[in-house]
């Protein structure tokens, strides 16, 4: 210590010497003809030599940065002593590895007060530059990837707020990235999910109930003309230190939702004329099955006008018959009516309508008109409905249609056999669905039929179409459900299709 200002008395020239040493920033003496004069330790490692007389002119620069190192070393040199702002230079590492320092330089003074160079420190930051670059390079990578995906992109921050907007993003909704950015995301949507978003992003947030995130949707999107599009929206989440972001892919469905509602179109043009088509083939069979009531009711109403002429003494007998005979005349007329009703329905041609009904009618409704003129051609038939069967979700006349083909299909194939047994059958299958089965005893389907049976124009028949099954697995497979064809026990053949109990579907999440 010293004693006189109590402050560590030392060698200043070896406590200079210690900092060179052990800092671990380089420290060179650079002198007015640009040579090296001095380097650390550090500075020694950072070129990748052991002395100074290792480097090659006793140069550090490369060559890239030789005129940004000149100007700075000129305005130092020439500067009234201060230290410039930090400059970033690449110097030459002689194991060949890039480096890229920011250096600070200071002018030196000899003893004289002329220049004798500049005294430089040079900080390594190669490691942060490589970082910033492959950041730099992932993001432009990012933003080239997205630029070139069709389907839109847009990020939201967990304020909803619009982060980043890709290019089909503009093209799909007409906005440019810049007008958006920092907008609530609800601009792109129409009333009243526009209202709505801010509250599920919420409740998303407090509760952590993931209802959109990581499943696809469809949903509507607005246009910044106002025009309102069907799209599907995939939604992810992604976290980034103590921030959230969350992105949304969009595809455009307007032309996909068009050509399903032509398709659509066509199908149900199809199903009708088919089912005009075959209730016309059905005309004499069903003038047969309307007769029948009709000359029942005419007998009954003339035996009934009989009786009021009878002058009898057993008044109360006479009356109490012709109450029986009217009973059963309006019976019949109730039948011929419902016979004509369920052929109204058949044939009209109405927007396709799912509803939740009872199975047990709606089969029992099919049958009424499928099973026209059979008892006539020695068919019989049993129908077994499991009691529990519950409702299903569905349109009835195309339900009945598919119904009606199969058995139609199942009389007319069993017309020359000797056993004509048809059963209509309905069970559960699994937990959502049920499966409705129609087996005959006829000849059974030969396997090259069997190969294209659901195909449109397969048919055996002379006068048939070919149409009936392609429209019946188009009708099943539009209702959520499968029609397949086995081979019966019996050797006859087996249909069986299935339809969505009517308890599901009901899809209330947003
Ligand atoms: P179409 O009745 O006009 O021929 P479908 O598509 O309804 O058209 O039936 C195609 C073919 O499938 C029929 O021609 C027939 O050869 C065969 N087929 C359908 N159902 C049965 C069945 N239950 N038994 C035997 N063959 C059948």
């Amino acid at each position: 210590m010293d004693a006189k200002t109590g402050r560590l008395a030392f060698d200043r020239m070896a406590y200079l010497d210690a900092v060179l040493q052990t800092m671990p920033d380089a420290v060179a003496i650079i002198d007015s003809d640009h040579r090296l004069v001095e380097l650390n330790p550090a500075g020694l490692a950072m070129v990748g030599v052991s002395s100074l007389d290792d480097i090659p002119d006793r140069s550090l620069v490369a060559p890239e940065s030789l005129s940004a190192f000149q100007k700075h070393f000129l305005e130092t040199i020439s500067g009234n002593g201060e230290v410039a702002a930090p400059v970033r230079i690449e110097i030459n590492n002689l194991a060949g590895v890039r480096r890229i320092v920011e250096c600070r330089m200071a002018r030196l003074e000899n003893l004289d007060g002329g220049v004798a160079g500049v005294v430089m420190i040079a900080r390594d930051i190669s490691a942060g530059v490589e970082r910033e670059r492959r950041l730099s390079d992932d993001e432009s990578l990012i933003h080239a990837i997205l630029d070139t995906v069709p389907d839109a992109m847009v990020v939201i921050d967990d304020a909803g707020l619009i982060t980043s907007f890709s290019k089909a993003a503009e093209r799909l909704f007409g906005y440019l990235e810049e007008k958006v950015l920092g907008c609530n995301v609800s601009l792109l949507m129409p009333s009243p999910s526009r209202e709505a978003h801010e509250g599920y992003l919420r409740r998303y947030l407090q509760t952590g109930e993931k209802r959109i995130i990581g499943i696809g949707r469809v949903v509507e999107g607005q246009r910044s003309d106002g025009t309102v599009f069907p799209m599907e929206l995939s939604v992810g989440e992604a976290h980034a230190g103590d921030h959230r972001a969350f992105t949304g892919f969009i595809r455009d469905l307007t032309e996909r939702v068009e050509a399903e509602a032509q398709l659509h179109r066509v199908q149900s043009d199809l199903a009708h004329a088919s089912r005009l088509s075959a209730v016309g083939t059905l005309a004499s069979a069903l003038a047969h099955e309307l007769n029948q009531p009709l000359t029942a009711v005419a007998n009954y109403v003339s035996a009934g006008r009989d009786m009021l002429g009878d002058d009898g003494d057993d008044i109360e007998g006479t009356r109490e018959m012709l109450r029986e005979a009217l009973d059963e005349a309006a019976g019949e007329a109730v039948r011929a009516g419902q016979i004509v009703r369920r052929l109204r329905n058949f044939v009209t041609k109405g927007e396709v309508d799912r509803q939740n009904l009872s199975l047990g009618s709606l089969i029992n409704d099919a049958t009424t008109l499928g099973l026209v003129g059979a008892r006539e051609n020695g068919v019989q038939w049993w129908i077994d409905i499991d009691p529990g069967i519950g409702n299903v979700l569905a349109d009835r006349v195309q339900i009945q249609q598919v119904m009606f083909n199969l058995m139609r299909n199942a009389v007319e194939a069993m017309e020359k056999s000797p056993d004509k047994h048809l059963t209509i059958r309905a069970r559960s299958s699994g937990e959502d669905q049920v499966e409705i089965s129609v087996s005959d005893t006829g000849p059974g389907i030969a396997p090259e039929v069997q190969q294209t049976l659901f195909q449109p124009f397969t048919s055996t028949k002379g006068q048939g179409m070919g149409l009936g099954l392609s429209i019946c697995r188009t009708i099943i497979e539009g209702h959520g459900g499968r029609l397949s064809m086995e081979a019966g026990d019996n050797g006859g053949t087996v249909f069986k299709f299935t339809l969505m109990r009517a308890s599901r579907g009901i899809d209330d999440a947003v």
